[in-house]
């Protein structure tokens, strides 16, 4: 499988390159040259495999020429074998033909793992091959930096550096990053909010010229290793639902458009899916694009659902790609005009096109706790905030009662205690067994100004296993 930019100018890659690259030279994101098409007929045949078998059949075509199969499955088996419920991702159904898929049964509590667990063990098994070193830089706001120093704690070949705002991270949040102990994870509290964070990763990946020829490798969406691992719930919930002989219908929490793209792929795959709802909070540039043809930045507003506050949605370009014919040219001059600070409408015919798939609902903080305590007295149910908007935009805009509604459901509610709380339906629930006593952890992280140069100075120093590059 060959890889290429949304931009058209940068070289195309395997798959191996693809997952130690960030953005593509030209400043786009690499999407798959060819999507695979699975027919109905053998769709159809994975009822009833385990979900890594699944994850193999749905996965294998775009790792192909790069990771051998045996040692895929392996992989496969050893990544979804942590997570501690037994159907790695459990449907749980609220009401009539309405389901909440079950995602954050991985060691952080979040839909990030099936990604990043992943991700870990496929950097491992490349970088070892090669006899190379890599550093990952990341920073998070909040989930991702505890996904990423999960799944990326065991690989023997990576040094991990991950970013928060000191202080402006949740207790819950900061302790899942700062317990895990080793000599290859560093956390650094930035005194800074997240902006000056990125913002440093993002000059950091520019020029790389303090790893002393060490090469830095992305966690965030970005990477297409990470969109493909979420393609394979969709399949793994619509298969288990009646698909493929029934289509399905998804509503997914969203932020920077990776995982809503995942489904977006999967139809593509040959799944049945008739609707995908992007779900915002009151951070809703996506929903005023798919309501209104409008792509424009706005402020940043904080929300009780942190994981989807962004301004802009970087994956979204993934789409805007295909929307336009693939025409990389076409997409650097879109980009470039956003870059500028104009936002953008397409075509009316694209926008039609989109609006055939596509629906969106933005949710404000009240209405995610009216959620919240609707489904809890409805069916004992507690959501977490960002499920919560989920299912409150699946309500709203689902075009068909006869059709099996599927929210994503991406955090435990015990990540979120704050929103929890808010709704009034009670205490938040207690951590699961492998986390009980995450307080009395002891944490090591180490906090730096908001400065590059001192940032990147503290990579090289610990950058070969806490020794310096
Ligand atoms: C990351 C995250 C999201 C948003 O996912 P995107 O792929 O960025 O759209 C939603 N909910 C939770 C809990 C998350 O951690």
């Amino acid at each position: 499988m060959r890889y290429i930019s949304t931009r058209g100018q940068a070289p195309a890659l395997n798959f191996e390159d693809v997952l130690l690259a960030g953005l593509a030279s030209d400043g786009g994101l690499y999407v798959p040259e060819n999507l695979p098409r699975f027919t109905q007929e053998e769709i159809a045949s994975w009822a009833g495999l385990p979900y890594f078998e699944l994850a193999f059949r749905v996965m294998r075509p775009f790792v192909a020429g790069s990771i051998d199969d045996a040692a895929f499955k392996k992989i496969l088996e050893e990544t979804y074998g942590a997570f501690d419920h037994n159907a790695v991702a459990p449907l749980r159904q609220l009401n009539g033909n309405e389901w909440v898929l079950e995602l954050f049964h991985g060691p952080t509590l979040a839909f990030k793992d099936f990604a990043l667990q992943l991700l870990g063990r496929l950097l491992d098994h490349v970088l070892v091959k090669r006899g190379e070193r890599v550093v990952i830089l990341g920073a998070t706001s909040g989930d991702t930096g505890s996904a990423a120093i999960e799944g990326c704690r065991r690989c023997e070949n990576v040094d991990i550096f991950i970013l928060h705002p000191h202080n402006r991270v949740s207790e819950v949040q900061r302790r899942q990053m700062t317990t895990i102990l080793g000599d290859n994870i560093h956390n650094i509290a930035v005194e800074g909010n997240f902006d000056d964070c990125q913002e440093m990763v993002k000059a950091s990946f520019a020029d790389q010229g303090f790893l002393k020829g060490t090469r830095l490798v992305a966690v965030n969406s970005i990477n297409w290793a990470r969109i493909m691992a979420q393609i394979v719930y969709y399949f793994h919930a619509a298969i288990q639902l009646g698909g493929p002989a029934r289509s399905v219908a998804f509503s997914v929490p969203t932020g920077n458009f990776g995982d809503i793209f995942a489904g977006y792929l999967a139809r593509n795959m040959g799944l049945p899916i008739s609707q995908l709802i992007v779900a915002t909070n009151r951070n809703d540039i996506l929903h005023r694009f798919m309501s209104g043809n409008q792509y424009v930045k706005d402020t940043l507003h904080p929300t009780l659902s942190p994981s989807m506050d962004i301004m802009v949605s970087s994956n979204f370009e993934r789409l805007l790609f295909d929307l336009h014919g693939r025409n990389g040219a076409a997409i650097a001059s879109l980009m470039d005009t956003f870059k500028q600070g104009g936002g953008f409408s397409v075509e009316a015919d694209r926008w039609t096109e989109a609006r055939k798939l596509f629906d969106s609902l933005a949710v404000d903080d009240e209405a995610t706790c009216e959620t919240i305590a609707e489904v809890f007295n409805e069916c004992g149910e507690l959501l977490d905030p960002h499920t919560a908007i989920g299912v409150r935009a699946a309500r709203e805009c689902r075009r068909s009662l006869a059709t099996p509604m599927v929210t994503l459901g991406t955090a435990h509610p015990v990540k979120f205690p704050e929103a929890v709380e808010k709704a009034g339906v009670g205490q938040a629930p207690a951590l699961p067994p492998h986390l009980a006593d995450l307080f009395q952890r002891e944490e090591r992280c180490t906090v730096l100004p908001n400065d590059l140069k001192q940032i990147q100075a503290f990579v090289s120093q610990h950058g070969n296993r806490g020794k310096p590059l």
